[in-house]
């Protein structure tokens, strides 16, 4: 990806009113999804169900029916020896596989974990006829989807490839989220992350680490998995200028009050890692990381959410498109 024109297009903080426009909200999802045949129009339209298979047998397409479950419905052959066998559910193998929530209240509640609501807002906007949505089912569906959008996004990383490179900085930090004690508890809600972020990029990475382990030998493979040889790295772990001679890297230790260098002495770059720490932060005490088992999927998702807002993306679509791309027809 660009840098240069990423930055920039980070560099607006505001959504135009043609994003806003285009963007699903409620309103759109209870005019448009709100009936079960609208919903199937808009799996097919979005490439979630398969609009027509062929008949194994007699290769001819076989006929849509809606029975067999309570989303998608099922393909039927009504040739020959076919007309005695069972459909074939149209939901195998897609995302709608085993679901027995009404089709309308699952794009509902995609709507709201790609919005990130809590769940007492879930139950309380839910415009849905039927029982008030249930603490399992919300929790069960925010699951999938988190599912859907940890693969998803790990992917992209993969695609957009190492940070840095020759003479690029890329700062590094570490920082602990929980209240136990220092190094000693490692529940869940004891974590510690390396963050990796290079200037003008907003591209945060983020790892998790054993401790608050700082040597070389300990952060070095991480570094590595993120950011390409020739990158100067920037942190206050290390005095040495030579820390991390023979890696591939170059080593600069942050110098907080350095008047001589005028970039040093910039509070945007030195503050840099910090500014991203209060994003990750906000997701953490938002969703009550306390209490999650996974925490390594909360920053994934995390940085899918970021990435989201600084691009001005529709929350909703990015999430049918995280769903379309793990299950591939
Ligand atoms: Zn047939």
């Amino acid at each position: 990806m660009d840098s240069e024109q990423d930055a920039s297009s980070y560099s607006r903080k505001n959504l135009l009113s043609a994003e806003v426009k285009s963007m699903w909200n409620l309103v759109k999802i209870s005019k448009n999804l709100c009936t079960r045949e609208q919903c199937i129009r808009f799996a097919e339209d979005n490439g979630l169900i398969l609009r027509s298979k062929l008949c194994s047998t007699h290769r001819v397409p076989m006929k849509v029916v809606i029975k067999g479950n309570i989303t998608v419905g099922s393909f039927r052959c009504h040739r020959g020896t076919c007309r005695d066998k069972s459909s074939i559910s149209r939901a195998k193998g897609t995302w709608f596989e085993n679901a027995n929530l009404s089709f309308p209240n699952i794009y509902y509640l995609m709507y709201c974990y790609a919005h990130h609501w809590p769940q007492a807002m879930v139950r309380l906007e839910n415009f849905n006829e039927g029982p008030v949505l249930s603490s399992k089912t919300i929790t069960d569906w925010y699951n999938f989807c988190r599912e859907v959008v940890v693969s998803y996004q790990i992917d992209q990383q993969k695609v957009i490839g190492k940070i840095g490179g020759k003479n690029k900085v890329v700062q590094i930090d570490e920082i602990k989220f929980g209240k136990g004690k220092q190094n000693k508890d490692k529940s869940p809600e004891n974590q510690w992350l390396l963050g990796l972020i290079e200037d003008d990029s907003e591209d945060l990475r983020l790892e998790i680490c054993n401790d608050n382990v700082r040597s070389v030998e300990a952060l070095l493979p991480l570094i590595k998995k993120h950011v390409k040889e020739g990158t100067i790295i920037r942190s206050d772990f290390w005095d040495s200028i030579d820390s991390l001679t023979g890696s591939g890297y170059k080593y600069q230790k942050t110098n907080y009050d350095d008047t001589e260098n005028p970039i040093d002495n910039d509070e945007n770059y030195i503050r840099r890692i910090d500014s991203q720490w209060r994003v990750v932060k906000r997701f953490y005490y938002r969703d009550n990381f306390k209490n999650c088992t996974n925490f390594a999927d909360m920053m994934v998702e995390c940085l899918w959410r970021k990435s989201i807002s600084e691009k001005h993306e529709d929350p909703f679509l990015k999430l049918i498109e995280a769903v379309k791309y793990t299950y591939k027809l």
